[in-house]
């Protein structure tokens, strides 16, 4: 081969020509694009169909909440561990809300029993990302530890 070898010979290929200004480290230590979050944003709106020109993210977060809420909940054939869930949700729906809940589903293709998601939040208001999930593993209102 008669080309010579480059210092862009050794890169990465993803990166080969990339601006190193639009990457930034991320916590788990990957390199990733700065813009990976609003890239999402304008993929899911390209996957909602959406081709005006200007939009807002509230827009999109819109147009996603009214497709998920046409989405059939099956919560009432789930195996509870206890009453509260839909006890609490039924309490709570006239306001409108509901609690986050998380149902695992296991690797052999059985589903567990739903358990109640703790809201959490940065201590460091300078902390731009989303807050982490907690799930509870006893339940928050009656103390029965939930079933794996
Ligand atoms: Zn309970």
């Amino acid at each position: 081969m008669s080309r010579v070898v480059t210092e862009r010979d050794f890169r990465d290929p993803r990166f080969r020509d990339a601006d190193p200004a639009d990457y930034e480290f991320r916590d788990d230590g990957q390199i990733v694009r700065k813009d990976r979050w609003e890239m999402g944003i304008r993929r899911i709106r390209g996957h909602l169909g959406d081709t005006r020109r200007e939009f807002e993210i509230d827009d999109i977060v819109s147009a996603v909440e009214a497709l998920v809420s046409t989405i059939e909940k099956p919560a009432e054939d789930l195996r509870m561990t206890c009453a509260c869930i839909p006890n609490i949700n039924r309490q709570i729906a006239a306001n409108g809300s509901e609690l986050h809940t998380l149902t695992p589903h296991h690797a052999d293709g059985t589903t567990g029993t739903p358990r109640v998601l703790v809201r959490t939040r940065f201590i460091d208001p300078a902390t731009e990302k989303l807050p982490p999930i907690a799930v509870a593993t006893h339940c928050p209102f009656c103390g029965t530890k939930y079933e794996d």
